[in-house]
């Protein structure tokens, strides 16, 4: 099943509980919290939220905040990067996230391997004190788009095969923007090989802007990356996944994303029929 969601509660949400309620009634079933700016929320809402979630069947996620930075070269800059993801882990385990997403590094001056090797060991540090505080929480390592920026799919995946609950995020968007070519049918699939062993494929989409440094900005849906093209290479892919959608217009284009999935399955299943 492809599941599609949001990225942040719909307009006008009240409360957290309200705001998966509105998702639901919107036909979406996923929501990714946003917290990119600061890790903060109310326990009791956060209880009463995980339990609208799942009465709902509205799967969560968290987005940790952007400051993070894993190849800092000030250690104190990745100590306080690593309580950041820690601090995302602990509102996922409040709010029955699965998945904790995370832009986890960049280059500065190093190159691939030793920035590769820097995420290694911080993501090391971080699962061990995850798992003294019973955070069971998966660190999702998310597809760049900015070629400044660690986390191509390549490097992501030496990461998640050397550590226990890292997934890859695919960022569609981010990888059109960064190349090294566009996205095409035969690319998506190649991509989808390399993550066919991940039980639920937990990926971001959005229309995109970009230049040769690769991601400038996100737009809608259906502007700069043809989302129908994805969509129906990740179906017929047979991966189990989740679609948030981080355009400019997030609820309006996940339902167009739903409608599209949906319309597909009946195509493909009236084809079958034939
Ligand atoms: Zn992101």
């Amino acid at each position: 099943m492809i599941r599609t969601g949001q990225a942040g509660y719909p307009e006008g949400t009240r409360s957290p509980a309200e705001g998966i309620r509105l998702v639901h009634q919107a036909g979406l079933n996923a929501l990714e919290l946003q917290f990119v700016r600061n890790v903060l929320y109310n326990p009791e809402k956060a209880v009463e939220a995980r339990r609208t979630a799942r009465d709902m069947d509205v799967l969560l996620s968290v987005h940790a905040p952007y400051y993070v930075n894993l190849n800092s070269v000030s250690v104190a800059t990745r100590e306080k990067s690593e309580e950041w993801v820690l601090r995302a882990m602990r509102g996922a385990e409040a709010y029955g996230a699965w998945i904790v997403v995370v832009h986890a590094a960049v280059y500065g001056d190093n190159g691939v391997e030793a920035t590769t090797s820097r995420v290694i060991s911080s993501l090391k540090r971080i699962r061990r004190k995850a798992d003294d505080e019973s955070l069971p929480s998966v660190i999702g390592l998310e597809t760049m788009g900015r070629r400044a920026a660690w986390g191509t799919l390549a490097e992501i995946s030496t990461v998640v095969g050397q550590l226990e609950g890292v997934l890859p995020v695919l960022d569609f968007a981010h990888l059109q923007a960064r190349g090294p070519e566009a996205l095409s049918t035969e690319r998506l699939e190649k991509i989808f090989q390399e993550v066919s062993a991940v039980e639920r494929l937990h990926c971001h989409i959005s229309g995109i802007e970009y230049t040769d440094a690769g991601e400038r900005r996100h737009l809608r849906l259906g502007e700069g990356l043809d989302h129908r093209m994805v969509l129906r290479s990740l179906w017929n892919s047979g991966l189990e996944a989740t679609v948030i959608c981080e355009s400019t217009s997030p609820q309006e284009d996940a339902q167009l994303m739903r409608a599209f999935l949906d319309g597909t399955v009946e195509e493909n299943l009236t084809n079958r029929l034939k």
